[in-house]
């Protein structure tokens, strides 16, 4: 599931160390549309977004 974080929003995987604290949303935002769009380090495991969830 990922995770928002409550700093910027950013979003992340429950287990990564970026982020101080957040909420977990039960899907991505509809600005999501490709792994792409996911910033942090903790996607790059993934090629697509259908991967992750
Ligand atoms: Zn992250």
């Amino acid at each position: 599931m990922p995770v928002m974080s409550s700093d910027d929003f950013s979003l992340h995987r429950e287990d990564c160390g970026e982020f101080d604290d957040g909420m977990p949303i039960s899907s991505f935002p509809d600005e999501v549309s490709s792994i792409d769009d996911l910033d942090c380090e903790c996607w790059s495991e993934f090629e697509s977004l259908t991967e992750v969830s």
